[in-house]
């Protein structure tokens, strides 16, 4: 096993006992509603590997996927999430209106539920703005033990889109980079 192996062995089990604690409460999401897959969304490099390595086990890291991701990477970067949210950009991940990496997906994307109308999850119909950038306090405290586990590497913990992360590990695997130097992996060209 490699250190980053090992790293992400110990990531995934934090990951899966945050899940395990998300409260299991009466929503109204349906299969096919896909609002909140068009809102701004940032992982750290770990969940971005955690979900690279399902997505390339499961042979789901098509060109497909790929090309999705390169494309989304270039219209996200840099760009403010407010303008995000309101262009509707659909996450790279999304495949006639299910989730490519479901098993795997994100933190913040298994917290984030709805209890009224699905309807006002789109920003275009009247939802709550402000509600649809809310951090669930389970994603916060995943936030700071990846800043933490990422500091043992001599790095930090970065925000970067669900492509640009995808695309980062990608790099990273393939180049038998360490994760002390992932930074300048995702600061090169797709
Ligand atoms: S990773 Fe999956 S659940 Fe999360 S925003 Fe993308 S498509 Fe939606």
């Amino acid at each position: 096993m490699t250190p980053l192996d090992r790293t992400l062995a110990g990531f995934r089990a934090e990951l899966a006992q945050r899940a395990a604690k998300l409260p299991v409460e009466p929503i109204s999401c349906k299969i096919g509603c896909t609002a909140c897959c068009h809102y701004p969304l940032t992982i750290s490099i770990l969940e971005g590997l955690t979900l690279y390595s399902y997505l390339f086990k499961k042979r789901l890291w098509t060109d497909l996927i790929r090309n999705a991701c390169v494309e989304h990477s270039k219209r996200t970067w840099d760009l403010h999430p407010l303008v995000w949210l309101l262009a509707k950009l659909p996450c790279p991940l999304l495949v006639s209106d299910r989730c490519f990496g479901y098993q795997a997906r994100p933190l913040s994307c298994r917290a984030r539920v709805s209890k009224s109308l699905p309807h006002y999850c789109a920003p275009q119909s009247g939802g709550n703005i402000a509600e649809m950038f809310e951090l669930h306090p389970e994603v916060k405290d995943l936030w700071e033990y990846e800043q933490r586990l990422l500091a043992k590497q001599k790095t930090q913990r970065f925000g970067l889109s669900v492509s640009k992360a995808l695309l980062t590990a990608e790099k990273l695997v393939s180049k038998h980079e360490t994760l002390r130097n992932y930074a300048y992996l995702f600061l090169g060209n797709d």
